[in-house]
């Protein structure tokens, strides 16, 4: 069985880790089924770090079968609600204690910087763990009022073993909003990390351990998708799965969930989300705020800003103002000092953006800045700003999941509107402007789950997350989350036996 030993020695963090990165099943570290490893790349060097173990779908079947036995033993119905959330919020605790670490592995392996990892997937994965801590013990349904001779009321009742697939873009994040909810209602969890980034899910199959929660309720198989990930989408035995990814993925997850047990399936899938700055905005706030929204995370986030839409009247002042912007981002060792932007995931995304730069070009956009490779190792690309776009260009429609944005002027309200629908996506989208009005009718009419005003990429824990169109199905975070793991069942009790 693998484990992982590393000597941190970086301006940003020092200290040794070491920890074991087989497969995580009924509370035990195990050798994957075929005794197979998997080679994890640190995306700033191109270079292996360590090997781990490969989960297999027969490993599947042994994970489903501990969480079945954990959901009908020492999980589900059997813990109490306060139970639940004392384990969830002691898995909190244990979080923040190995935050330092937690944010090393997680540049080691994806190429985040350590600061953005500390201050934001860290941080909030922390919050997100400890906000569903908070709801385990309020989980209830309703009294329906029908006639005086019977009591009618409903269950909030967990669904039992459920599967989650989570993506590399923000690998311990996307495992906090997808463990919370489900551990909060009760069910047991068969979850694959993206095998791009399995460090930080192996560490937290230790403190789930060291939190106190009982064998089985949580495992952890690292693995392929088209092995573990579609075992999972088509098994019997788990009632629902819970995907972010793209949305080819999503499609064929549906697809899995139809031919198997109808399994009820939530998809957080991608966009090319629109950004649309009017005349009257705050020229340099939204010149920041749009550079924020689409180099975040070096522009691997489902919810980027990709499109931007600026009005005529400051179209010059604020091409000028988001060009500066974006020339002073820093790219570099994630790391190093004053770095704001790291390595891309892998040399397969690396060549993608690269492949869709390409195509801009050829397409005849212009690059207005950026455009090229950083240095020679590893998956640095510069943060891009293509001009010059028309609404039939591939870099308009497709999602390019890089740190490349194309900026689009226009005149009118209307037309803005029509544009920035204009796409099979409806993840998020925002708007900038002064007058309360025009911010609000426009956010209003954007096809989209989420709509920020005068600010992007704002998320929080408590408020829901997810898309319209082909963007997804249900929700994320919130209270609205709670809904995806529980099935309701409503009880009518006839009070004098009386046919
Ligand atoms: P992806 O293929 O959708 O991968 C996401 C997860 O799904 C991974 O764990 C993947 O495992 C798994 N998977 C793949 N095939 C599967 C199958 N047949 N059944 C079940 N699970 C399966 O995404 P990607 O290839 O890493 O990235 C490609 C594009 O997806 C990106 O460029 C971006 O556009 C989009 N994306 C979106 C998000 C988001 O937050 N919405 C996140 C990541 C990527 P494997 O790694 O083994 O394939
Ligand atoms: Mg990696």
């Amino acid at each position: 069985m693998t484990t992982f030993s590393y000597d941190f020695k970086t301006p940003a963090y020092t200290g040794k880790v070491d920890f074991p990165t087989g497969v995580f099943i009924d509370g035990e570290f195990k050798e994957g089924g075929d005794k197979t490893t998997i080679d994890v790349i640190n995306p700033t060097t191109g270079k292996l770090i360590t090997t781990v173990s490969e989960a297999t779908t027969a490993d599947v079947d042994i994970a489903v079968k501990a969480a079945q036995k954990a959901f009908d033993t020492t999980w589900g119905l059997n813990a109490s609600g306060a139970r639940r959330a004392e384990l969830l919020w002691k898995l909190g605790l244990l979080m923040d204690d190995h935050m330092e670490e937690l944010c090393a592995l997680e540049a080691l392996d994806n190429g985040k910087t350590f600061g953005w990892a500390k201050n934001v997937d860290v941080a909030f994965a922390i919050q997100s763990i400890k906000y569903y801590a908070g709801w385990a013990d309020k989980i209830q349904g309703k009294v329906i009022e029908t006639d005086e001779s019977k009591l009618t009321y409903t269950r909030h009742e967990p669904i039992g073993v459920v599967g989650q697939i989570i993506p590399w873009n923000f690998p311990l994040l996307m495992m906090a909003w997808k463990l919370g909810p489900a551990l909060a209602t009760g069910c047991t969890i068969v979850l694959k990390p993206s095998e791009f980034t399995p460090l930080t899910a192996l560490r937290m199959c230790s403190l789930i351990r060291e939190a106190g929660f009982p064998p089985g309720v949580v495992n952890i198989l690292v693995g392929y998708g088209h092995t573990v990930g579609a075992a999972m989408s088509s098994h019997m035995d788990i009632h629902k799965l819970a995907f972010t990814g793209s949305t080819l993925v999503g499609r064929k997850i549906m697809e899995s969930a139809a031919k198997s047990n109808l399994k009820t399936v939530t998809l957080e899938l991608g966009g090319k989300s629109p950004n649309i700055i009017f005349d009257d905005a705050d020229l340099e706030q939204a010149a920041n705020w749009a550079a924020h929204g689409i180099f975040w995370n070096h522009g691997q986030a489902c919810c980027a800003g990709s499109r931007i839409f600026v009005q005529s009247g400051i179209y010059d002042k604020f091409l000028a103002a988001f060009a500066e912007k974006t020339r002073s981002i820093k790219v570099g060792d994630p790391f190093g000092d004053d770095v704001d932007q790291g390595p891309q995931v892998s040399q397969q995304q690396f060549d993608r953006i690269m492949g869709y730069i390409d195509s801009g070009k050829q397409e005849g956009a212009t690059v207005h800045v950026g455009g090229k490779r950083v240095g020679e190792a590893g998956y640095f690309i510069e943060p891009t700003i293509f001009t010059d776009v028309t609404p039939e260009m591939t870099i308009v429609r497709e999602e390019i999941f890089g740190p490349v944005g194309v900026v689009i002027k226009f005149t009118d309200e209307e037309d803005v509107i029509r544009q920035a629908n204009d796409t099979v996506y409806g993840l998020a989208a925002a708007v900038f402007t002064q007058d309360i009005n025009r911010a609000l009718e426009t956010a209003h009419k954007l096809q989209a789950g989420t709509a920020w005003i005068n600010c992007v990429n704002q998320l929080h824990a408590q408020v829901p997350f997810g898309g319209f169109k082909q963007s997804g199905i249900g929700r994320e975070l919130g209270e609205y989350a709670l809904e995806n793991y529980t099935n309701i069942k409503a009880v009518h009790v006839n009070l004098r036996h009386r046919m």
